[in-house]
């Protein structure tokens, strides 16, 4: 059987972390396919070296040179290297590398900016596989180009061609242990492009589907997911088990252990994924699976996402229209705005929508076209708000929920501006003014967990 294990930036930031990495890697001859993300943060004041490339490419992108951030990136393999005892020489061609790229044509901004921010997680690998060769252990790098992971022209937020998981199945042949670089693949012109922020999580997730593996592992810095944020809620429960729908709710409104999108291609090939700490391998972790056991818990979690906005619109007989909301919906998409829900009344629509979506520009050119298209009574933009959502399988067969959330909030003083519940039930969303945000939440907790 295969495991395949990814490894985030915080397990990669140091040497120490590093040889945890390769401890853990080396104590199951399962894991031979792994996956790793760039150094992360070594300390609250650090800065991650995706960052670190980030900002070197925006130097040069605005005509200036980005020579101390990409040294500062070399500098930080340069520490892990030594630290591993590595011999001096394997810096050589990740500094080559790094600054080749550094010195590419910026004529494609994002081009050119997604070649850097993929420096990072492929240098790890290279890393790694050193740092695994020099303990003796047959370790290779593979390239994303070589092994298939085409991916669709979008810089920045790429998704997988379906193609690409018939030729990563080869992966399964390959001897020893494969390292594969996180977060970035090539389009079918053969140019590099990542996915989101956190990406790593996407590769790994597509390898463990491409390869069918019997479980993907994704070690992290903490011992589970928790049921609310601990900045919030003080010692939450820590999760044991929770379903790809319930994982998925979570981490759409905030929960950012494992990437949203991440989930898709474990789904799709009935994979479990396991969170577990690299720092603490003997934890239990969080086990995501398609069905959970334990429905008998209804609610497993509590999740918050903050900053978003809402556009309210009322019109006398608006049930009546025909082509209202289409018409309303075409207006965002002239303007290349994605929205996140939709709730209505008989009268009355609003729509949903993250505030990093919505420029104040956007705002009046939207709200004036709402005007002159649809004829509304009413038309305003509320901004600060924030999404509580309540999430649990169980919740589909458990009479009461929603009215013990709601009596939880109106006695926490927390008033609902609005109220939604996706058709399969697995979570019950409440909109509030942000500055309600963390009360909301610590109420709730208390009514569903203490
Ligand atoms: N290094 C990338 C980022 O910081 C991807 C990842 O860590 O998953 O977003």
């Amino acid at each position: 059987m295969l495991k395949v294990s990814k490894f985030g930036g915080s397990s990669l930031a140091s040497a120490d972390q590093v040889r945890q990495v390769c401890d853990i890697i080396t104590a199951d001859p399962e894991r031979r396919l792994i996956v790793v993300s760039a150094p992360g943060k070594r300390h609250s004041e650090d800065i991650k070296v995706t960052d670190l490339l980030i900002a070197a490419a925006s130097e040069r992108l605005t005509g200036k040179i980005g020579a101390s951030e990409c040294a500062e990136v070399i500098e930080r393999y340069r520490s892990i290297a030594s630290g591993l005892g590595l011999p001096p020489e394997v810096i050589e061609p990740i500094a080559r590398d790094l600054t080749e790229r550094l010195e590419k044509s910026t004529t494609d901004a994002n081009l050119y900016m997604d070649t850097m921010k993929a420096g990072g997680e492929d240098n790890c690998a290279r890393l790694i596989a050193q740092a695994l060769q020099a303990r003796g252990v047959e370790a290779h790098y593979v390239s994303p180009k070589d092994a298939g992971l085409i991916l669709s022209d979008e810089p920045g937020n790429a998704q997988v061609l379906p193609e690409a998981y018939s030729r990563l199945r080869d992966l399964n042949e390959r001897p020893g242990i494969t390292i594969f670089p996180g977060f970035f693949g090539y389009s079918k012109e053969g140019n590099i492009v990542t996915f989101s922020r956190g990406g790593s999580d996407i590769t790994g997730a597509i390898l463990a589907s491409a390869v069918r593996a019997e479980v993907y592992e994704n070690f992290t810095d903490v011992d589970s997911v928790f049921a609310a944020n601990p900045s919030i809620v003080k010692e939450p429960a820590p999760i044991a088990e929770l379903t790809y729908r319930e994982m998925r709710e979570l981490s759409y409104a905030g929960f950012s252990v494992f990437h949203d999108e991440a989930l898709e291609p474990v789904y799709r090939a009935q994979v479990p994924v396991h969170i577990r700490n690299t720092n603490n391998p003997k934890a239990q972790g969080t086990l995501i699976v398609p069905n959970r056991a334990s429905t008998d818990i209804p609610v497993v979690g509590i999740a918050a996402m903050d900053s978003v906005c809402c556009i309210y619109l009322s019109k006398y007989l608006m049930n009546r229209q025909i082509g209202f909301g289409r018409r309303l919906l075409q207006i965002l998409e002239t303007e290349d705005i994605s929205f996140e829900h939709v709730p209505s009344g008989i009268d009355n629509m609003s729509v949903i929508i993250r505030e990093e979506n919505l420029s104040m520009q956007k705002e009046k050119r939207v709200v004036e076209q709402i005007r002159q298209t649809l004829a509304p009574e009413d038309v305003f933009v509320e901004r600060r708000l924030s999404l509580i959502m309540v999430v649990g399988e169980g919740m589909r067969h458990t009479v009461g929920i929603a009215s013990r959330a709601t009596h939880a909030l109106a006695s926490a003083q927390v008033n609902i501006e609005m109220i939604n519940q996706g058709s399969n039930e697995v979570s019950m969303m409440f909109g509030i003014k942000s500055e309600d945000m963390e009360t909301a939440v610590q109420a709730l907790y208390a009514e569903f967990f203490a």
